[in-house]
């Protein structure tokens, strides 16, 4: 890209790290991950995003969800505590976790007002390695002057339509690139740009991943690599270095789902019971 120091590269298998598993380790080694997502009639996106964290390695998991969708969560992910929010629908009161390592917001989160003004709040406080995706992107796309008040590396999961409500409409991939480049640099982001081939963009380069397929193109899929990420990032890893095996491990996933399953018949959930060998193929 004219005008652009940035260098380009390509993800590569040796590229991905992983926490390591030491025989004396504990839960307290890898991890306590929050994670705010969920509303009235988009639970699943919470679930699947919280089986993501537990199939990435998180040691502990803390939900923390509108309180209709209690029993689903407990029900559907008995690995993970959860706490509820006072809102019944929507999540509208927000709490840090003190000692979590790393957060998780935004998938199925809806916007409701009473939610944009809880993650308003929260954002503004939070001082953690963050993973925002989903619905937080859409509320911090209305509330663009948040951006800079960001903790620093904070991780953007966008789909191309997230990424042009938040840094506007591009008219093609290569402008896209640029904005996020120009993004990344000047509030300190790392940006993953999601599409068929997703972009890890930092303040320093443009990474692409090449694993992953058509399949992967169904509801849900977003919400896993959300969940992978913020594992990793929850285990201590580098934010660029986490989107980017997160991206790569997500990529695998779905390449083993559909040898399975097919592109077809692929559905987020088969991305979590292929995730096990994506990253037993990496270790
Ligand atoms: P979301 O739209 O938030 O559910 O995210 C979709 C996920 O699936 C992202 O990780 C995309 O990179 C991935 N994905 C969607 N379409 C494709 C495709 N045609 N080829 C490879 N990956 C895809
Ligand atoms: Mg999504």
């Amino acid at each position: 890209i004219e005008g652009q120091e940035s260098d380009f590269y390509l993800i590569e298998a040796s590229d991905v790290g992983l926490p390591k598993r030491e025989k004396f380790s504990h839960k307290g080694n890898f991890g306590k991950v929050q994670l705010l997502a969920g509303s009235y009639g988009k639970m699943g996106a919470a679930i699947l995003c919280a089986k993501a964290i537990m199939r990435s390695g998180a040691g502990l998991l803390t939900v923390h969800i509108p309180r209709e969708g209690y029993t689903a969560m407990q029900v559907s992910v008995p690995e993970a505590m959860v706490t509820v929010d006072e809102g019944g629908e929507f999540i509208s009161n927000p709490v840090v976790q003190s000692d979590a390592s790393a957060i998780c917001i935004g998938p199925g989160l809806g916007v409701n007002e009473s939610t944009v003004h809880g993650l308003l709040q929260f954002l503004r406080s939070v001082e953690k390695p963050l993973v925002l995706d989903a619905d937080a992107l859409n509320i911090l796309a209305q509330n663009p002057l948040l951006l800079k008040e960001l903790p620093s590396k904070t991780v953007l999961t966008p789909h191309v339509g997230e990424f042009h409500r938040l840094f506007g409409e591009c008219k093609d991939g290569f402008e896209r690139l640029e904005r996020a480049q120009q993004a990344a640099k000047k509030y300190d982001l790392v940006i993953v740009l999601k599409g068929a081939h997703t972009a890890v963009v930092d303040s320093e380069r443009v990474v692409f991943n090449n694993t992953g397929n058509a399949g992967m193109a169904t509801g849900g899929s977003g919400d896993v690599l959300a969940g992978i990420i913020t594992a990793l990032l929850g285990q201590g890893m580098a934010a660029s270095e986490a989107a980017l095996s997160g991206v790569y491990l997500h990529g695998l996933a779905g390449d083993y789902a559909a040898k399975k399953v097919g592109e077809v018949s692929l559905m987020a959930s088969d991305l979590l019971e292929s995730l096990p060998y994506s990253i037993d193929n990496v270790r």
